[in-house]
């Protein structure tokens, strides 16, 4: 058998610990009315997990704690247990016994036990879903519930129907699915709100990286040229520096050593002419003497050349003709007498008159002209001798004082000769030391300039300056186009005054965010994926639980009609399924589409002999025989490993009791019954009975009774 044995301490008016094995088929638990037959159903129900208080016929946890007697005191807690016989390992634990316990505290505290280890009530619900041992429909039907599957509506027909079918298991997962899906969806929710909060934000940083990343860029590009200009330039300036200072320093010392010798050479020259001062004061006054005479000469010469001129210029006719005044007399009283003509009126007359009148003027023109020539031509002569007299004599003082020169000048030839090198090696120092003197300005020009450029160049690294200086620098390595990499600094830098300065810790910011940005994105990648699989599993299981419900309704249908015919003796009956919107798990989905239809399951019955229309023109009695006739259905279809009926037979009449019983028979082949019964036919039936009595006032006392007993039992 399956239910071995329940423990009951301190449960409602169980005040001892009470044991009831279930050896057999059938228990039946009978005893007067209030002895605590229904508290033993309860206390199976409440150790299988029930939740709801009104189905333990309670308000609270504590109403289910022995609550004391007129003698004895109410107690703290009470504990049910249980077992199970799992030989054939129905339960999913390797143990051929497994327990299930519960307590309760008078602070309505809960604890669960499987195999006396403290588990959650989850635990408890899934073993005993696994076990088809569900609570919700039939398995244990309490004093009062029998009709309740008839009661139910459609949708919890069904659901009953379902545990019954053992689709409970399924149902969990399906419900399980549900609830992950619904926690998937609110946390896709949360996490896409979440991106959307951090992704403006997150743009906004990338940004900010993005020039942090161009300046550093900049930075680095500009270090670097900036490097490579410094460096070149620099050493650059600084050789020239050093080969400028070197020269000059050359250079003076050069032009010092010049500045020596000059002074040496005119020192030379003067010690010489202070020794020859006297003889060359005297030869300078006879060349000033003989400048003087040659001054004259020329002048002489000029003179002569003029005179010689004249005399050239034909006078020597007038020499030989003396001038004739008595001539010149008569041709003058000619022209007198000829000038008489002019009284005479006739013009031609005149004219021709005149004209001989002017040859005899020009005649005594020629005449006195040729007097006045010659006297000139003697005068000129006079002078011209004269004068080559003086040059002549000028020519003698001349070369006398040539001659005077000639004697003093060959005297002294060795020293001139020797002076005047002397003059010429003054000369061309005086002419090197100021070549010299140029090229030291131009290199004193040139290292200004340098200096110049070096100062400018300082200012442009400004405090830098010294940062910049790689060791061992060698311009020689470096090749480049100074002023293209400085006009490429220059507008690097007017860059890097463009991208403002941005706080370092947007970067790590930015990091931190980004990873929490991927983090977010994975995760609702994951979440859609579940929410996807999960519609699937969900799906899936419907599709199992519909395939499962189809396949075993009809016969659950003809098994009804099958008891009904029994119980009523004819008639007919069947269960309908009903399409239906679901409402309970559809509440929780928020898509239409995520809402599938379900079968509700609809009874109809018909009686012989009677026209029935619905379940509600039932009288009582045959209400609770179509309850019967259902559980029955029920239990033929699907057996569950026990079942828990608390006064379901209370309204046979005693032919029904026997069909009952004929029915248990046939039942408890595959399910163990432990019936709560004052039905004298139904313990008949019976394998074990126990009596319940409550011998000591508001204490209930558990009996093993033989059937011969009952009588004393029943009423
Ligand atoms: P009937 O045959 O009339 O249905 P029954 O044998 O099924 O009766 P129960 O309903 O099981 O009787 O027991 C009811 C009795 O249990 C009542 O007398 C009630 O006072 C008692 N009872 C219920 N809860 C407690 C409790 N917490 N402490 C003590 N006694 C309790």
């Amino acid at each position: 058998m399956y239910l071995k044995r329940l423990e009951i301490t301190g449960f409602k008016s169980f005040l001892h610990r009470t044991v009831l094995d279930f050896p057999t088929g059938v228990t039946a638990v009978i005893g007067p009315n209030g002895s605590g037959k229904s508290n033993i159903a309860d206390a199976l129900r409440w150790v299988l997990g029930e939740q709801s208080m009104l189905k333990l016929r309670s308000k609270k946890g504590e109403d289910l704690i022995f609550n004391g007697s007129n003698s004895r005191a109410r107690l703290s807690k009470s504990s049910v247990n249980l077992f199970f016989d799992n030989s054939s390992q129905r339960l999913p634990f390797e143990f051929s016994e497994v327990s299930i316990g519960r307590k309760v505290y008078r602070d309505g505290q809960n604890q669960y036990f499987i195999n006396n280890s403290e588990v959650r009530l989850k635990d408890i619900t899934e073993l005993i879903a696994k076990a088809k041992l569900g609570l919700k429909g039939y398995t244990i039907i309490n004093q009062g519930m029998a009709d309740l599957i008839l009661n139910s509506s459609q949708l919890e027909r069904r659901e009953i129907f379902e545990e019954a079918l053992g689709l409970k298991e399924y149902q969990l997962k399906k419900k399980e699915a549900f609830d992950k899906l619904n926690q998937a969806t609110v946390n896709l929710d949360n996490v896409r709100n979440l991106i959307k909060e951090i992704t403006p934000h997150l743009s906004f940083l990338k940004k900010q990286v993005g020039k942090i990343e161009k300046r550093d860029e900049i930075l680095n590009k500009l270090e670097a040229l900036e490097k490579d200009y410094f460096n070149f330039v620099f050493v650059k300036l600084d050789g020239q520096k050093k080969k400028l200072i070197l020269e000059l320093g050359e250079l003076d010392k050069k032009i010092n050593e010049a500045e020596n010798t000059f002074e040496n050479i005119d020192k030379q020259i003067k010690e010489q002419e202070a020794k020859w001062g006297g003889d060359d004061g005297s030869l300078s006054s006879q060349r000033a003497e003989i400048n003087k005479l040659e001054i004259k000469q020329i002048e002489i010469n000029k003179q002569l050349g003029k005179i010689e001129g004249l005399l050239e210029a034909g006078i020597s006719n007038s020499k030989t003709r003396p001038v004739n005044r008595e001539k010149v007399s008569d041709l003058l009283k000619d022209v007198k007498s000829s000038l008489q003509i002019l009284e005479n009126k006739d013009i031609n007359f005149i004219k021709i008159n005149l004209k001989e009148i002017l040859i005899k003027i020009d005649n005594i023109i020629s005449e006195i002209t040729a007097d006045t020539k010659a006297k000139e031509s003697d005068e000129l002569d006079v002078k011209s001798n004269n004068l080559k007299d003086e040059l002549v004599d000028i020519n003698k003082q001349v070369n006398q004082l040539k001659e005077e020169m000639d004697s003093a000048t060959k005297i002294n030839k060795t020293q001139r000769e020797q002076f005047t090198k002397l003059h010429l090696q003054l000369r061309q120092k005086e002419h090197e030391i100021s070549q010299l003197r140029t090229q030291y300005h131009r290199l004193s020009l040139e290292k200004e300039q340098n200096l110049i450029k070096e100062g400018e160049f300082k200012q442009f690294f400004g405090v830098r300056f010294d940062s910049l200086l790689r060791e061992n620098t060698n311009s020689d390595t470096l090749t480049i186009d100074s002023e293209v990499v400085k006009k490429e600094i220059e507008k690097l830098r007017v860059k890097l005054e463009m991208t403002s300065e941005i706080d370092p810790e947007t970067q790590k910011e930015y990091g931190k965010l980004n990873e929490r940005y991927d983090f977010l994105i994975t995760q609702s990648a994951d979440l859609e994926n579940s929410i996807e699989n999960l519609k699937k599993a969900i799906q899936a299981l419907e599709t199992q639980i519909g395939e499962m419900f189809t396949g075993a309704f009809d016969k659950i249908s003809n098994s009804f009609n099958k008891y009904v015919q029994m119980l009523f003796n004819g008639g007919k009956a069947s269960l309908v399924i009903i399409k239906q919107t679901r409402k309970n798990d559809s509440d929780e989905l928020k898509e239409e589409k995520d809402m599938p239809e379900i079968d509700g399951v609809e009874v109809k019955i018909e009686l012989p002999g009677k026209k029935i229309k619905g379940l509600h023109m039932l009288s009582g009695g045959e209400r609770a025989l179509t309850s019967v006739a259902l559980l029955l259905a029920l239990v033929s279809t699907s057996p569950p490993p026990f079942m828990v009926l608390d006064e379901v037979d209370a309204s046979l009449d005693e032919y029904n009791s026997q069909r009952f019983s004929r029915i248990l028979k046939e039942l408890k082949k595959n399910t163990q019954f432990v019936i709560v019964t004052h039905n004298r036919e139904v313990m008949k039936e019976a394998d074990v009975l126990y009596g319940v009595t409550m011998e000591e006032e508001g204490i209930s006392k558990l009996l093993s009774l033989q059937l011969a007993k009952v009588e004393q039992y029943s009423q």
